[in-house]
């Protein structure tokens, strides 16, 4: 016999995202219970240093990190030109902080709240009665268990462990995330790094790599690759070694990965919910997801504790959670990923263009972006700089295909978001509004 436990919300991971909509909704005073399939003390220890904007904790009223769970506050990062002779700084201060005690504490707040979190519990598939996601089956310490609930959250990160189990029909889109849509990051930390080398955080334009600060005077080098985590491995070696040789003693290497795809149409159906990087909630950006998953979580948790104080846990019951996110954060996101990652990707001379002539790539964009998730390009600011653009073609500088590149996806972009703030008010609208997303899209 599984042993069976019960509870009103079932969160499947006790990673950043399921612990954050866990803390809030106990706190709410709701009956809620986390699986993770890891021992808790080894959550986040695969990435182990991470970012967090420090004005998000305000935000999401998470008290912030102090010592050791903070390693620094750092007030500005340095995004160097091509040539690495000149830099800006994007003032937007974030905290550098050790992943696995952050979610810790947030575990804590659970337990504090009322939640209750078991661990070694590995969620093995959904279980669907009447067309509604009632609860989950695994393995809990090698014994087999089911867990019931009247709404089920997957918040198990790219393995999608509920998500990818939902039937076909059910509602919301069940297909694993695929590797082309995938980007591994790997990281090396190194320390005793002698004098000359980066200090602070740094960012290169044109180069793949970032070399950041870590623990004490430490520096954590990273890189973001397509493919494979081997690929993200040997880029960041390749480019480590071409750019700085062997700099101070290798402590750690770490890898990871973060989907690169656009949202989902649906992050609920009947009696489920998806949240963070099981449903690509990272910034359209960077990659990553920690903060812009609490977006996702904050409208989450309003929406389950309405749906279960009516009655209502259906997929209509739980559709505003859709409407909410996608129109606003979802939809800056679908503007950012069509636009930026391309331009991200133009022929190196034609990036130092834009950075010598303050287009996007510059101190007022990037701090506008980090802020509030997407570039300030109203179609006058976008005239602008096509024009300053077409100047650089004729003096020979900027390549016309690439204006002709950026402005198409420039028009994309606004038309992908426009379609987003036009999310349908009701599941009734789906169909039609899909059609166009996988049209814009292209998939
Ligand atoms: C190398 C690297 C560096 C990064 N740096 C940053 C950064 O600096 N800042 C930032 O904001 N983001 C960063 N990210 C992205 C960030 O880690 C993710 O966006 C974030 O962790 C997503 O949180 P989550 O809770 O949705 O998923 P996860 O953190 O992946 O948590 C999911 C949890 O579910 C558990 N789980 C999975 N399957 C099952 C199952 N079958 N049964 C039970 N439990 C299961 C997992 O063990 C895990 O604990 C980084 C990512 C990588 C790879």
């Amino acid at each position: 016999m599984a042993q069976t436990c019960t509870a009103d919300v079932l969160i499947v991971g006790a990673g950043p995202t399921g612990s954050y909509l866990g803390w809030k909704l106990a706190q709410a005073g709701c009956d809620v219970l986390l699986l993770e399939a890891l021992p808790l003390e080894k959550v986040g220890a695969h990435i182990e240093v991470i970012h967090l904007d420090q004005v998000r904790f305000d935000e999401f009223a998470i008290p912030h990190p102090l010592p050791p769970e903070r390693l620094h506050l750092v007030p500005a990062n340095r995004v160097w030109s091509i040539d690495g002779s000149e830099h800006f700084e994007v003032r937007y201060p974030f905290y550098v902080a050790n992943m696995p005690a952050f979610v810790q504490r947030l575990h804590g707040y659970v337990r504090q709240a009322g939640g209750r979190i078991i661990d070694h519990a590995r969620v093995e598939d959904a279980i669907i009665d009447n067309g509604f996601c009632c609860g989950v089956r695994g393995t809990c310490a090698g014994e087999p268990f089911e867990a019931r609930a009247r709404i089920t959250v997957d918040a198990s990160g790219t393995a999608g462990a509920v998500r990818t189990r939902l039937p076909d029909g059910f509602g919301v889109e069940n297909c694993p995330l695929p590797p082309e849509q995938t980007f591994f990051c790997a990281l090396e930390l190194r320390d005793d790094i002698p004098a000359g080398f980066p200090t602070d955080n740094n960012s290169f334009l044109g180069a793949p790599g970032f070399w950041n600060k870590s623990y004490g005077d430490g520096a954590i080098l990273g890189i973001i690759a397509p493919g494979s985590a081997d690929n993200a491995r040997n880029a960041l070696t390749q480019w480590r070694e071409t750019t700085y040789g062997h700099p101070g003693r290798l402590v750690a290497r770490r890898v990871g990965c973060s989907p690169y795809r656009r949202a989902p149409s649906s992050y609920v159906g009947d009696g489920f919910a998806g949240v963070g990087d099981c449903v690509y909630q990272n910034k359209a950006f960077s990659g990553e997801g920690i903060t812009s998953g609490f977006t996702a979580c904050s409208i989450a948790q309003e929406v389950i504790l309405a749906a279960l104080e009516q009655g209502d846990v259906s997929r209509k019951g739980l559709w505003e959670y859709n409407v909410r996110y996608l129109r606003g954060q979802g939809a800056k996101f679908a503007g950012v990923m069509a636009f930026l990652f391309p331009v991200n990707g133009l022929p190196r001379q034609e990036v130092d263009y834009l950075y010598r002539h303050k287009i996007i790539f510059c101190q007022e964009d990037y701090e506008y972006l980090n802020l509030h998730y997407e570039l300030n390009l109203p179609p006058a600011r976008w005239e602008a700089i096509c024009r300053q653009l077409r100047a650089g073609v004729q003096e020979g500088a900027f390549s016309s295909n690439s204006l002709q590149l950026m402005d198409t996806l420039y028009g994309l972009s606004r038309r992908l978001k426009a379609h987003y703030l036009a999310y349908p008010d009701t599941p009734e609208g789906l169909p039609a509004w899909s059609t166009v997303t996988h049209s814009l899209w292209g998939y």
